[in-house]
């Protein structure tokens, strides 16, 4: 049977409705074939009407690969399957009201990534059944990557730009339990300018700042490669922390920080500093089957950093060898080795 002129008249109203609302919004029916695709949709995505009315291709407006959209899932009760494809935000669901997600959605026809606030609502007719998938947008990427920038911005340390120790401290804990479930090794540096109260002294504040900065710049060229992360821990102490590498490569590192740090000759020359700013280096490896906890780990290379320290400065010591270490240099000097600090941090 035909539907009465006023249910007509009443849809077609619908329609018109949502063709010029403000907010971009698209509809499909059960069988997921776009019916209304609006103004504002068109706007946001490039895409014309045209193109997708009838057809199931609204995905293209959004990813370059075929995938569900939100619409999709709600459209075939796979709500469950939203976590998967929407792993950066997903809001609790439920089956009734529709699901909620956000999204970097790659958008081919603009050519540029939108971060996009997705909310799709089934809508049923008075038996209940499935007559329509409504799915509104919101281009919220102003707003996201402000929020990145921000994030970036907390995990920095103002003076050098290198990571800060909060992001040093959460960097640790993740790569220590990455390191523990995959076997690999993991290394740890401590260093640390030498007499810099002194330096500061002679030269002042500003120059220290400055000297800070030209170590940062000489451990971001030497020490960074991509899965590494480099921290001002405190002060005129930085660390490194090296995912996949042992204590051979660790040292070999810490070495060539420290002959690069003399190589910028930063004029020292205060009383009982040597003529160029030099640092210290304690290095720390976690190995296989290693029971030592972050904590553990921070504090084994900051001992070796007081045993560089002790030694004379201007050197790199390993937790590995420290003892080695200090009966090979303290011998007849010093007499035994003191015991080392215990970091309280
Ligand atoms: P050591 O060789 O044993 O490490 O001696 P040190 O003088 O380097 O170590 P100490 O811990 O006694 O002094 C660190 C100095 O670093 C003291 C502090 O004023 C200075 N300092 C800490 N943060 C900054 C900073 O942001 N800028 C400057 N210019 N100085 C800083
Ligand atoms: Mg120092
Ligand atoms: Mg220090």
């Amino acid at each position: 049977m035909a539907p009465a002129r006023g249910v007509e008249v009443a849809h077609a109203y619908a329609v018109q409705l949502m063709q010029h609302l403000v907010v971009p919004t698209f509809v499909i029916d059960p069988q997921r074939r776009v019916v209304i695709w609006n103004r504002a949709c068109e706007r946001l995505t490039g895409v014309a009407a045209s193109e997708v009315l009838g057809t199931s291709l609204h995905w293209r407006a959004f990813y370059e690969k075929r995938r569900y959209c939100l619409a999709d899932l709600v459209a075939l009760g796979r709500q469950d399957k939203v976590g998967d494809l929407y792993p950066e935000h997903t809001a609790p669901e439920d089956n009734r009201l529709g699901s909620s997600a956000e999204n970097w959605c790659v958008m081919p026809r603009l050519g540029n990534h939108l971060y996009l606030a997705i909310d799709a609502g089934p809508i049923h007719d008075e038996a209940g059944n499935l007559i329509a998938v409504v799915e509104t947008l919101r281009d919220m990427t102003d707003q996201k990557r402000a929020e990145m920038a921000l994030k970036t911005l907390a995990a920095r340390d103002g003076l050098t730009g290198l990571a800060n120790r909060r992001a040093f401290d959460e960097a640790l804990q993740m790569e220590w339990s990455r390191a523990r479930g995959s076997g690999k090794p993991l290394a740890l540096l401590f260093v640390d300018v030498d007499h810099f109260k002194l330096f500061n002294d002679q030269h002042g504040h500003q120059s220290g700042d400055e000297c800070l900065r030209a170590v940062a710049g000489v451990i971001r060229e030497n020490a960074l490669r991509p899965l590494d992360l480099a921290a001002r821990y405190g002060g005129e102490e930085f660390a490194i922390i090296m995912p996949g590498t042992g204590l051979e490569g660790a040292c070999r590192v810490a070495e060539r920080l420290r002959s690069a740090v003399i190589d910028l000759r930063i004029k020292h020359g205060a009383d009982g500093a040597g003529p160029w700013v030099t640092l210290s280096v304690g290095v720390a490896t976690l190995v296989a089957g290693s029971d030592v906890g972050p904590d553990g780990f921070l504090g084994q290379a900051d001992q070796a950093l007081y045993a560089a320290k002790h030694l004379g400065r201007n050197r790199v010591i390993s937790a590995d060898t420290m003892l080695a270490d200090f009966a090979r240099l303290s011998r007849g000097k010093d007499g035994p080795p003191k015991p080392v600090r215990v970091v309280k941090r």
